[in-house]
């Protein structure tokens, strides 16, 4: 599971704008989705070698004084679960009473801790520092995060500070099949689900511990073909978990689709997509993961009620179509064989590899049967592909003037290869490069 990075601060010094820089994506594929809420609180920094989940616990000052409040209590839970606290403040403002009572709360949690001394752009940094030197914190970083600045040094230290990952477990010969991530809200029937697999099949169901937490890995074995259904909060542990919070913990929804190959979205067929379940397929769609949309609970509804839900699915997850949509019934076994033919099949078109040859005579003929507009003036070619990678699975097209080529065409390329290709239930991602 990826390790954690909790932001802590009174509000406006800079913490979202420094978890901005830290979790800007590889590419802008999914800010701007219309339809997909993105939740800025939580998001995955990938700028160094170790990528870490980065929480923005923003409120969490403000409601201090009533714990029990939502968002001082998911603050909490963030700062319980990190491996490594930003305690962040402002420079302009010096050290101020309430950084004094977060830093004893933060030093209660025994966290390893730097302290991130923000805004420092045009100030003396030497008196920063002295100014700060009071609060006797020895890692101590000044940055200016609305410039980007002084972001590198601190990424470094973070990363020294993570746990090492188990590399036998990432290992990619480790023979744990397929891995599968189920999530969804509370309620919308993920334990139901995993229960009627492994029921099913008689498997023994092994609990692997993971590698820091009490994350668990379910071994499932499924017509010939292995599995290991990767635990969100809330799956196995409903005895014990009662609460809410921890039942849908976001942190750990984000954690599962990172460590899977596949991620099945599970929705209530009545109550229709959240805006929880929007912000999990943003995060979905950014780690570039396959994605099934198990829509469940499909027998409790008649004729005229299913018609409505296929409609109102097919517009709110117009922007994830490639998605597979499997209607099922947990409870009672209906559509599942048709959920895990989906999940083969898009942990099949994730890993597709391509040939340079193969790919260079498609774009070709992408190219034949439709070149790009012109751009004020300027035709964007399209000369040669290769493939970059798979998980998402990757092209590489080399041209001239492709910064001119726009969205639509990019959409255009992209359902041709899913088509020539049989690409389904995987995102596609592609790179233009100038030149040779
Ligand atoms: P948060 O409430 O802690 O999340 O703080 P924000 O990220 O929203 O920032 C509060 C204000 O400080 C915004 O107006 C930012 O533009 C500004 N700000 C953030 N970082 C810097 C910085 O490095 N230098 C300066 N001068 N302003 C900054
Ligand atoms: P989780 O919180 O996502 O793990 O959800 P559960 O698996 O605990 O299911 C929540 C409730 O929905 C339970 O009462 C289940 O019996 C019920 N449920 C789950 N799957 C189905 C289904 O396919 N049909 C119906 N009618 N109820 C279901």
């Amino acid at each position: 599971m990826l390790p954690v990075v909790a932001l802590v601060g009174r509000p406006n010094v800079g913490k979202s704008t420094l978890f901005n820089v830290l979790t800007r994506s590889r590419d802008a594929l999914v800010h701007d989705l219309p339809g997909v809420t993105r939740d800025r609180h939580y998001g995955v920094c990938r700028l160094g070698a170790t990528p870490f989940v980065v929480v923005d616990t923003g409120g969490f000052i403000e409601n201090a004084e009533g714990l029990d409040s939502q968002t001082a209590r998911q603050a909490q839970f963030a700062i319980d679960e990190a491996d490594v606290v930003l305690f962040t403040v402002d420079a302009r403002d010096g050290v101020l009473p309430t950084d004094r009572a977060i830093l004893d709360r933060l030093r209660r949690s025994g966290k390893p801790m730097l302290l991130v001394v923000n805004k420092v752009d045009g100030l003396d940094e030497n008196a920063v520092l002295a100014e700060f030197s009071a609060l006797g914190i020895a890692d101590t970083f000044l940055t200016s995060a609305a410039h980007s600045r002084g972001v590198t040094p601190l990424l470094a230290t973070v990363q020294s500070l993570l746990p090492k990952v188990d590399a036998d477990a990432l290992a990619e010969g480790a023979d744990d099949g397929i891995r599968v991530a189920i999530v969804g809200r509370p309620n919308a029937g993920k334990s139901t689900l995993v229960n009627r697999l492994l029921g099913e099949e008689r498997v023994i169901a092994s609990d692997v511990p993971g590698t820091t937490r009490d994350s668990i890995r379910i071994a499932l074995e499924r017509d010939g073909r292995r599995y290991t259904l990767i635990d969100t909060a809330g799956i196995r542990r409903r005895a014990r978990i009662e609460d809410a919070l921890e039942k849908f913990s976001v942190i750990k929804s984000l954690q599962s689709v990172e460590a899977a190959h596949v991620t099945v979205l599970m929705l209530d067929a009545r109550e229709g997509v959240s805006e929880q379940d929007a912000t999990l397929i943003g995060h979905v769609l950014e780690s570039g993961r396959a994605l099934v949309v198990a829509v469940n609970k499909w027998d409790g509804l008649d004729k005229y009620q299913r018609e409505q839900c296929m409609t109102s699915l097919a517009r709110k997850l117009d922007f994830a179509a490639w998605a597979r949509q499997v209607y099922i019934s947990a409870l009672h076994g209906s559509g599942i064989a048709e959920l895990m033919k989906a999940v083969n099949r898009a942990y099949a078109s994730a890993n597709h590899v391509f040939t340079s040859s193969e790919l260079t005579r498609a774009v070709e003929q992408a190219y034949q049967a439709y070149q790009p507009p012109l751009v004020r003036g300027h035709t964007p070619k399209l000369k040669y592909a290769h493939p970059g990678g798979t998980n998402p699975p990757t092209i590489v097209i080399h041209g001239a003037r492709t910064k001119h080529i726009a969205e639509g065409y990019r959409r255009y390329l992209e359902n041709f290869f899913r088509k020539r290709y049989r690409l389904e239930g995987t995102p596609i991602q592609i790179v233009f490069r100038d030149g040779e």
